[in-house]
Order: C-alpha cells, then structure tokens, then sequence
C-alpha cells in the first residue's frame, strides 16, 4: 500500500498480496495493518509495500477516480499487467458477483489472460472460449 492519504483508508493489498520480507504469504492479514485505516509502521515497512500499487491506486494517481475498482468497494485489488489480468480476492466470496464473473469472462474472451487469486489459495484462469480452470497456488 502507499499512505493512507493516497490509499483513502483501503488496506486490501495488506491481506491480497505476500510480503516476503516478513514472511506474510498471500490471504493472510498482515499483523501491522490497521484494518481500514493504513499501516502502522508505514515509514518501516518493506519496500515491496512501498513499491505496490494496484490498478485504481495507478489510474487515481494518473487523474481517473474510478470508484468501482477500489478494491475495498468492488471486492478485489486489480492489477493489470502486459501478459495477465489479475483479480485478487479481498472477502471471502468477494469474486463470485455476477458483474465480476462477467467482466472476466468477456476480457477472457478478448483473448486476455484473466486469472483470480483466491484467499484460500486457489488460482481460477479463464479462457476465450468461455471454460475455466482451476489449480492451487504453487508459490
Ligand atoms: S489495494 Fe491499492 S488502494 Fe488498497 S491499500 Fe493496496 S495499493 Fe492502496
Ligand atoms: S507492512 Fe504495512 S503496508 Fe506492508 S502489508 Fe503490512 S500493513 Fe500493509
């Protein structure tokens, strides 16, 4: 995450993403988060933190406020990368609404590479032709 400024009190990247450097893997709530509010010890946090910046996080810094990407309203953080999309489960649950489901599906279709990180480690990929599969986390 950046400030809590910046950030606007969303801290989903806190629980979505691993941060090596103290060993917090992917799903967990890092012990150092202030849920809703920011970090504690932002000054001292890992570089990867300071490093992070998810897709609303981008467009808001870039002057597009789009609302229905903050990970803390649409349920996932959103990173979009060259060769992948990557939607990242915020809540438990939170990547099964039909708007989500639908979006993935329509970008797969696109010939995008479109994949959900579950919570409980399961990586779900959609394809073009519409099918899906699933497989657990390996890293
Ligand atoms: S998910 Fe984005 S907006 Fe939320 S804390 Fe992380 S970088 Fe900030
Ligand atoms: S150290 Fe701070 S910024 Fe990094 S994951 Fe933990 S709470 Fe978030």
């Amino acid at each position: 995450m950046k400030n809590q400024n910046e950030c606007e009190g969303c801290t989903a990247c806190c629980r979505t993403h691993s941060v090596l450097a103290i060993g917090k893997q992917v799903g967990q709530d890092c012990p150092h988060c202030d849920w809703n509010v920011g970090c504690r010890l932002y000054e001292n946090c890992p570089d990867d933190c300071h490093r992070y910046v998810c897709m609303w996080l981008r467009l808001k810094q870039d002057g597009r406020y789009v609302e229905e990407l903050r990970p803390d309203v649409c349920g996932f953080v959103l990173n979009i990368y060259p060769e992948q999309c990557q939607l990242w489960e915020v809540e438990s649950g939170s990547l099964e609404q039909e708007k989500t489901i639908k979006t993935s599906l329509i970008m797969a279709n696109q010939n995008q590479r479109v994949l959900h990180f579950y919570l409980d480690g399961r990586i779900m990929e959609f394809h073009p032709d519409g099918t899906k599969t699933e497989r657990p986390r390996t890293h």
